[in-house]
Formats: C-alpha cells, sequence, structure tokens
C-alpha cells in the first residue's frame, strides 16, 4: 500500500489533466454558436452506439486496421474499471469492486484477460503496420507508435503485476487465468525481491494511465475524450442542408469564415477529434487527383492553428462569461487564415462530394466548413477565380451559369406539348428541369426522354419555362450566397404563386436543393427524384420496359442521389427492369462512388491541378466489362462523357437512365 504517494500521484496528475481540459473546453466556449445540437436525443444514442462504441465505419471499410482499433477501444473500456480497482489497491492492497467476488467478477477477470491479449496484439499489430506495412493514408508518426508502445506497457505491467502478486500470495482473482502462466517468470526469487517488483510494476502501471491521460489534450488521441461527445453532436438536418446566412443583418460585420475565432464549437470539436487516420483523404477525389486539397491535413492545420491561439481564445472565453469583453472586443491576429495557413486552391478544390464525411470514423463535416471558408472569400473579399465571374454574372443576368436568354429556357420542349405552369396550374407535379436539362445538348434529350416517359404513363405534370431559374446549389456551394438566395428566392416565390406541392426533378442537384434547402426560405414540397419515381411508374404498371437492350452497363452513383439522399437502389431497379441489360458493380459504388469532379460548383471551375477527376472515375468504370456507363445527373454525364471524348474511348457511352428506359419502353 502506498497511500501518500498514490494521492500525490492523483492530486498532481490530476489537477494537470484538468488545467488541459479547462484550456481545451474553454476554447470552445469561446467560440460562435450553432444550431442547437440536442434534439433528436435517440437518434443521436443511437448514432453513439452504431458509429462511435460499435465502430462500425472502422469495420466495414479497412476491415483489418478497423478491428485493431476496435479491439483497443474496446479494451480500454473494459480495462478502466480494473484501473480503478488498481488505483484503490494504493489505499487497499485487499480492494475489490462490488459483485467482483461473485459470477460477475468471474465473467469480468476473464474478459479482462483475453482483452488484455487482444490488445497488445492490437497494439502490435498497429506498430508493425505503421513502421513497416506504412499505408499511404497514414503520416509516418512517432506519436502514434509511443502511444501504442505505452499502451502495450499498460496491459503488460497489469500481467507481469498479476504473476508476482500470484507467486509471492499464491491466489489470484478469479477468472483471471494467466496470472499464474505469468507467475512462472518470477518463481524463484525472494520475498524482498518480489515486493520490488510487484511495486515496479504497480508504479509503471499506475503512471503510464496518468501520463496517458495528460498526454492526450496534447496530441490526436484527444479524440479518446472528444469522439464520442462528437459522434452525438452529429448534424440531424440534412446532409445536404447547408446553413444560411441572413444578408439583411445590417449589423453583421463579416459573412463567412475567414479567422480561426470565427468558426463554430463544432468545427473546433471536429479538429479536436480528428484521429488522423486518413480515412477521408483515401477517398478525397481532389486528393486523389493531386489538387492541394487534403481533407485530413486540413483538419490538422486548422487544429494547429487552433491550439496556437489557445491562450487568447482562453481569455475570450473568460471575457465572454464574465463581461468583460465581447466578440467586437476581442483583438484577432494580423495574420490571415486564408491565403496563408490554407490556400485558396485548397477551398477551390473541393466537389462538396461528402466522401470524407462518409468515410470519417468520427463524422467529422468537411463540405460546411469549406463552404463558409468560400463565402468568406466571395463575399468578403470577392475573391474567386476568375471563370467564375461570367458564372455569377450570367446566374444572375440569366438565371443560368451559360448566360443563354431566359426567354429560351424552354426551348427544348417547343413540340413536345408540356403545359407551363402560367397555362395550367393545376396539374399534380411540376417537374423542375433544371439548367442543364434546359439548355445544354445532350441534357435536353434527357429532358425530352423523361417527358416522353410522363406523357406515356398519363402523369399530370407541367413546368415552369420561362419563370424557372437555376436552382441556387452551383452559387450555394461557391460561396456567393447572396446569389444563391436571390436564385432560390424567385423559384420559391413563382413555385408558391402556383401552390406548387410536389416536384418531380432529374438533376441531383436540383432535388437536393429544393428538397432539403428551400425549406430555410419558405420552400416546402414534396420533392421526387426521376429514378424513384420512374420505377413508382414501373412498379404499379404504367410503364412496361419490353423491348431488350443487350448491353452489359454499370451504374455510377451521383454524390447528390447517394451520399446526400441515399437513393441508392432505384437507378438499379429501374435498369434491372429492363430486358436484356447485365449490371456490373464498379468497385467504388454506392457511398464509396468516386465523384464525377463537378460538384460544389466544380462543373463552372478550370481543372488546372493534377490530374482529372472524371477521367480517373472513367477508369474505375473501365475496370468492369461495362460498354455503357448509367447516369442519373446532368453533371455526372456530361462529366463522363467529357472523359470518353478526352481520352479517345471507344466502345464505351453515357447515358441516362431516362434514356434507357424509354428506348426500352418505346416512344
Ligand atoms: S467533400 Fe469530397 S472533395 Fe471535398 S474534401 Fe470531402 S472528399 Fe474531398
Ligand atoms: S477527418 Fe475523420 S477520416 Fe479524416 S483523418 Fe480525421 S478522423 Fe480520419
Amino acid at each position: 500500500m502506498f497511500p501518500i504517494t498514490i494521492s500525490l500521484i492523483l492530486f498532481i496528475g490530476l489537477t494537470a489533466f484538468a488545467y488541459s481540459l479547462f484550456k481545451r473546453i474553454a476554447v470552445l466556449l469561446s467560440a460562435k454558436g450553432q444550431e442547437s445540437r440536442w434534439d433528436h436525443l435517440l437518434s443521436r444514442l443511437q448514432k453513439v452506439l452504431i458509429f462511435a462504441l460499435g465502430q462500425k465505419r472502422l469495420l466495414v471499410r479497412d476491415t483489418p486496421s478497423g478491428i485493431m482499433h476496435a479491439l483497443i477501444f474496446w479494451g480500454f473500456c473494459v480495462i478502466s474499471i480494473r484501473t480503478i480497482t488498481f488505483f484503490a489497491m494504493g489505499y487497499s492492497a485487499d480492494f475489490t469492486l462490488p459483485l467482483m467476488e461473485t459470477w460477475v467478477g468471474l465473467v469480468y477477470n476473464i474478459t479482462l484477460t483475453l482483452f488484455l491479449v487482444l490488445v497488445i496484439l492490437a497494439c502490435l499489430y498497429g506498430i508493425y503496420r505503421r513502421l513497416i506495412i506504412r499505408p499511404a493514408r497514414l503520416t509516418l508518426s512517432l506519436e502514434a507508435v509511443f502511444i501504442l508502445c505505452v499502451i502495450t506497457i499498460l496491459c503488460l505491467s497489469d500481467f507481469l503485476f498479476e504473476g508476482v502478486r500470484y507467486t509471492a500470495m499464491g491466489i489470484a482473482d478469479p477468472g483471471a487465468f494467466l496470472s499464474a502462466p505469468f507467475s512462472v517468470l518470477f518463481t524463484g526469487l525472494s520475498l524482498d525481491a518480489l515486493t520490488v517488483w510487484g511495486a515496479a510494476f504497480y508504479f509503471i502501471h499506475i503512471l503510464s494511465i496518468i501520463g496517458f491521460l495528460n498526454y492526450l489534450p496534447y496530441g490526436k488521441h484527444f479524440h479518446i475524450i472528444t469522439s464520442l461527445p462528437n459522434v452525438f453532436l452529429y448534424k440531424t438536418k440534412p446532409v445536404g442542408q447547408l446553413s444560411t446566412i441572413d444578408l439583411t443583418n445590417e449589423n453583421a460585420t463579416t459573412f463567412g469564415v475567414g479567422r480561426i475565432e470565427q468558426f463554430s464549437w463544432k468545427n473546433y470539436l471536429d479538429w479536436y477529434s480528428c484521429t488522423e487516420c486518413g480515412r477521408c483523404s483515401a477517398q478525397c477525389p481532389a486528393h486523389n487527383s493531386e489538387k492541394p486539397l487534403n481533407p485530413k491535413e486540413l483538419s490538422i492545420t486548422l487544429r494547429n492553428a487552433l491550439y496556437g491561439k489557445t491562450g487568447k481564445l482562453v481569455d475570450k472565453c473568460r471575457g465572454k462569461y464574465n463581461g468583460s469583453l465581447d466578440d467586437a472586443g476581442f483583438i484577432p491576429d494580423e495574420t490571415p487564415l486564408l491565403g496563408e495557413t490554407i490556400s485558396h486552391d485548397v477551398l477551390w478544390s473541393c466537389t462538396s462530394c461528402r466522401a470524407c464525411e462518409e468515410a470519417c470514423p468520427v463524422c467529422i463535416e468537411y463540405v460546411q466548413e469549406i463552404v463558409d471558408m468560400r463565402r468568406h472569400l466571395v463575399l468578403m473579399e470577392g475573391s474567386f477565380p476568375p471563370e467564375l465571374q461570367a458564372v455569377f454574372q450570367n446566374l444572375e443576368r440569366n438565371g443560368n451559369p451559360w448566360g443563354i436568354s431566359f426567354n429560351d429556357r424552354a426551348a427544348w420542349a417547343a413540340d413536345l406539348n408540356i403545359p407551363t405552369l402560367a397555362d395550367n396550374p393545376h396539374v399534380e407535379y411540376l417537374y423542375f428541369v433544371g439548367c442543364a436539362g434546359s439548355f445544354d445538348e445532350q441534357n435536353k434529350k434527357v429532358s425530352r426522354a423523361f417527358v416522353k416517359l410522363l406523357q406515356k404513363a398519363g402523369v399530370s405534370f407541367g413546368i415552369l419555362g420561362v419563370e424557372e431559374k437555376c436552382n441556387g446549389d452551383s452559387a450555394r456551394r461557391l460561396g456567393n450566397e447572396y446569389l444563391a438566395q436571390m436564385l432560390m428566392q424567385e423559384n420559391i416565390a413563382n413555385l408558391n404563386k402556383y401552390n406548387v406541392k410536389k416536384i418531380i426533378t432529374t438533376c441531383p442537384h436540383c432535388y437536393n436543393t429544393i428538397k432539403n434547402e428551400y425549406s430555410q426560405f419558405g420552400g416546402n414540397f414534396e420533392v421526387i427524384t426521376h429514378t424513384d419515381f420512374l420505377k413508382t411508374l414501373i412498379t404499379e404498371g404504367r410503364l412496361k420496359p419490353e423491348k431488350a437492350i443487350a448491353q452489359t452497363l454499370t451504374v455510377h452513383d451521383s454524390c447528390y442521389l447517394g451520399r446526400y439522399n441515399d437513393v441508392y437502389d432505384s437507378p438499379r431497379d429501374v435498369l434491372k427492369a429492363i430486358p436484356g441489360i447485365k449490371l456490373v458493380e464498379m468497385t467504388n459504388s454506392r457511398d464509396t462512388a468516386r465523384c464525377c469532379g463537378a460538384g460544389g460548383g466544380r462543373m463552372w471551375l478550370e481543372e488546372k491541378l493534377g490530374k482529372r477527376v472524371n477521367q480517373m472515375r472513367l477508369e474505375d468504370v473501365k475496370t468492369t466489362p461495362a460498354e455503357l456507363v448509367a447516369t442519373a445527373c446532368p453533371f455526372c454525364k456530361t462529366m463522363l462523357t467529357d472523359a470518353i471524348g478526352e481520352t479517345k474511348t471507344e466502345n464505351l457511352n453515357s447515358r441516362d437512365i431516362a434514356e434507357l428506359l424509354l428506348e426500352s419502353v418505346g416512344e
């Protein structure tokens, strides 16, 4: 028993830890607020159960490393109960927790012994993986290796301590089946020697725990503390809904995020929680195509910038709570974040595909963060790639990015006898065509095919015609919130004028924005994507695909249908209903599908850096025997068709699912 020593270790160790934690929490409290994240408690707990405690994303993707991490995590949960006993033994050598002398103790000790072994093996594998295998997504980090060594020592010292105890006293906790085998190491030692060895292993164990605890707030292993709350505080709003800015607020001095202190507490918590696993970067089309954006590095850079301001932000927190300093009184550093710490090219490289968010085991949110910084560049600094100047102007003047006269918006439908809502506001559905479907040659064919299918099925529908404008998605994701809100509000005014209730779309960007974002401005509609709608028409027998299309196809999942809105099945189900089609899948499909490169407004940006993302996606297609890639998004179709042309690929084509269905149903 070492009551004084243990008390001192606990006092110093816990005080130091509390101080470090206080600073980290004070920084969080200094940040500006966000929407409340205390709603949907059950769904939050479910998320914690699945993603944090269940380690789902780790186990499903890159399973070997997932198992390694899960074993260490679950092992830690089991070992933490033992830790209480260990500290208490410093005061009373016979201490046992309640129930530990019953069958509960037996079960616990068996579980503990198993986990101690598994954690040691997992740590050894982790060290081997980092030093020898060196997966590309991991940065060689001595910190990680050091921590794995500490955890191994922590587990081994427990076994060795129990081995000494068994040798000296001939007793072991019930179920601690490795105490006897470990005691062999100490057979023949005198009682004095055993006492010294016992104390040594005891203190190695205790000091490893206290040292580890105090190290946590200063490295990437802080995620051990923050990842559970971070998962719990995940975004319950639709993932496709960006935050809105009150542009009418005359007191606002800034828009978007241009400085570390302008991020929200959730951004800070995200950075605290980043495990640096690199799963985001491994999926990121920008990073994989050699653009300067690497989501993992972005988190680390922002976290380092935040840590560099800890002192100032702790003062800000104090001032905020004792009333001595308001936001206006806070004097920020003069070093600009954007352009210095984070280059503009990093921000403009993002396609907003959400592959990073879908891969992140601790549910870190990237798209909003990047759009917030783009908003600052566009709205506050007027800084954006030069080619966007014309795009913004075209959207403002003609409601489409190409700048074609808004009067020609319905020209594609001139011979199709489609009522506009001005002619007949009593139709059941509004078909929101979108800019590509209205003006782009190859996508006008998709709109026409879709309309013919609707007419064949006897659907009551109309279009807005010249009253339709771009849905606002590109402008919003390019950071031009002012223009985006203008477009969205104009569309909503027209839709509400005709009392529209149900909207069908052929463009996933229209679908996502109208479905998830228009409600922020008073537009509440039931929005249906064309693949879901066509699937229903087939199921109801209103469309009968009878002509065979004898081709092998693969489906390219649009980010804004799949990862944003969970629409994965209907594109495949429609194709499966067409006789003759043989469907094959790419390795990167459904939630791991590689972006085509056009999202986040990148459709309108030149791709000057690295490889072309659309060509990389085409390479994915070419790994299958497909002769045709089926799309359900005008941007994806354009990007893939371009890639086929750029690479002079023969015997491969890209068609929208509506075009294929019409061919089978017959005009
Ligand atoms: S949204 Fe896509 S492009 Fe942007 S950082 Fe994430 S993975 Fe990369
Ligand atoms: S953001 Fe998430 S996926 Fe990316 S390195 Fe950090 S923890 Fe891993």
